[in-house]
């Protein structure tokens, strides 16, 4: 049995709060409006070298018993069947409720390990009414602070002994994450339901995907990736997600969890400034980007229609030319794949990585041909240039008057890089430093 832990408990107890401590990074929306859904999240933890998946259940409407039940249903029922460890959590500051009590004659039907985690134990004094939770009846109470840590080194030593193996590691980690981002009716939530059409081409994975995972894993055509929050094919059902900031902080949510965006305009209205806005987003955090022109159907063709609605956009883009476009109608399911295949390919330039022998034998020749201008009769000689090991691609010049180099020869400098290498879709660092 795989390492996987569920986080299971009523709404408000910490449930996200531990999840984001055991995941070591931000991915949960941090709701404090009760009665918010959310969607299952998965995330991967470790602990004293054993990997694990972690499944946050999150919140569920409280009301009638029947939301109570189907929700238990739907939601908690499901990821309490694929986990191997059930964290039940409960907490101090509330004390034993009825809700506690309806969810303890869930879990302990179990024949799985449970545990309860008395949360918001952020002193000794709240400690002591952990003792409470006992009365449930299930087993071992271990008082927690999912703010401050404290308890969770000694709840997550009981969970790993339950652990055959040591894990996997995030076995997501090379897979391409694709965010697809847009105005409202561009298309986005219709794209994702062509996607999910082929029904087989949802990979279970460790975890078991699931249709309304926040993030899914596909193989498609022999192409594997992620589509960062699919929870759009849902949004019909789901009054909370007009709030509209709820609506933001998921698109920025699903972005950041990014590697590559898929920005999808209405090809009927073209690029405008909030699209432009995304793209600013996209950059500042140095994801791949790609446009995806949907509803192309709709527009009347001549022989140069693509070509001038290519050349209309980059003007809007300016020095951003390098962003792919790709023109789809998602109803008449044209070139659907081809935008995912486009978008696998920008990851793939996002990852080169260039040795510094072709770096230095392409560009100083250009460098030479068009050197830097003479600033204060100063000339700037660039010696060496070679690629830093980061995340998306930076490239050092080597120079010894880096503060002379200028926005224009900077723009100079991009321009030929990619020209000689392909870097299409992704942002470049250049950077100048003193040898
Ligand atoms: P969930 O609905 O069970 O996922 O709960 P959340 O993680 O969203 O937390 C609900 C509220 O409890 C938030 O305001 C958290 O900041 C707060 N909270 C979570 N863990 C702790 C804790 O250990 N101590 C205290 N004092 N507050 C906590
Ligand atoms: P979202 O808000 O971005 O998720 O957009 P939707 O997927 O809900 O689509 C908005 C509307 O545009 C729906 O009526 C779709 O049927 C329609 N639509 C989506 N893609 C296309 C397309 O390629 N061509 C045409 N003609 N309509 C489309």
């Amino acid at each position: 049995m795989a390492n996987i832990i569920a986080i299971v408990g009523r709404p408000n107890v910490g449930k996200s709060t531990f999840f984001n401590r055991l995941v070591e990074k931000r991915q949960a929306i941090m709701d404090n409006e009760s009665g918010v859904t959310r969607d299952r999240h998965y995330g991967y933890g470790q602990w004293t070298g054993k990997h694990f998946t972690v499944i946050d259940t999150g919140g569920y409407v409280t009301g009638s018993d029947d939301v109570f039940e189907g929700a238990i249903r739907s939601q908690v029922v499901e990821a309490m069947n694929e986990a191997s460890v059930i964290l039940f959590m409960t907490d101090c500051h509330d004390g034993l409720t009825d809700l506690d009590k309806d969810f303890a004659k869930v879990v302990r039907g179990l024949k799985k390990p449970v545990y309860i985690v008395a949360n918001k134990a952020d002193t000794a004094e709240w400690s002591y009414q952990s003792h409470e939770f006992y009365g449930l009846g299930i087993g071992d109470v271990f008082p927690m602070s999912a703010s401050n840590g404290s308890g969770t080194g000694e709840i997550l030593d009981e969970v790993v002994k339950h652990f055959e193996d040591d894990g996997i590691e995030d076995p997501d980690g090379d897979i391409p994450r694709i965010a697809i981002l847009g105005r409202p009716n561009a298309g986005k939530s219709s794209f994702v339901n062509a996607l999910l059409g082929k029904e087989r081409t949802i990979v279970t994975d460790v975890a078991g995907t699931t249709r309304d995972s926040i993030n899914t894993h596909y193989k498609l055509f022999g192409k594997d990736f992620i589509l960062t929050d699919t929870a759009g094919i849902r949004k019909k059902s789901k009054v909370h997600e007009d709030i509209e900031f709820y609506s933001v902080m998921r698109a920025l949510q699903s972005l950041q969890d990014s590697d590559v965006c898929i920005i999808m305009i209405d090809a009927t209205r073209g690029l405008e400034a909030q699209d432009m806005n995304l793209i600013s987003l996209a950059l500042k955090y140095k994801k791949g980007i790609m446009l995806m022109v949907n509803k192309w159907d709709l527009i009347e063709k001549e022989t140069n229609t693509m070509k001038q609605f290519v050349e209309e956009i980059d003007e809007k883009l300016g020095q951003l030319t390098w962003i792919p476009k790709m023109f789809t109608s998602v109803t008449e399911k044209k070139r659907i794949f081809q935008a995912i295949e486009l978008a696998v390919k920008v990851h793939e330039n996002r990852h080169r990585k260039v040795t510094t022998s072709q770096l230095n034998d392409a560009i100083l020749p250009e460098i030479e041909r068009y050197p830097p201008p003479a600033i204060k009769g100063k000339y700037v000689k660039i010696k060496y240039i070679t690629q830093l090991p980061t995340a998306s691609p930076t490239i050092a010049f080597f120079c010894n008057l880096p503060q002379y180099i200028k926005a224009p020869y900077e723009a100079y400098l991009e321009n030929k890089i990619r020209e000689h290498f392909d870097f299409e879709g992704t942002p470049i660092k250049l950077v100048f430093r003193k040898k």
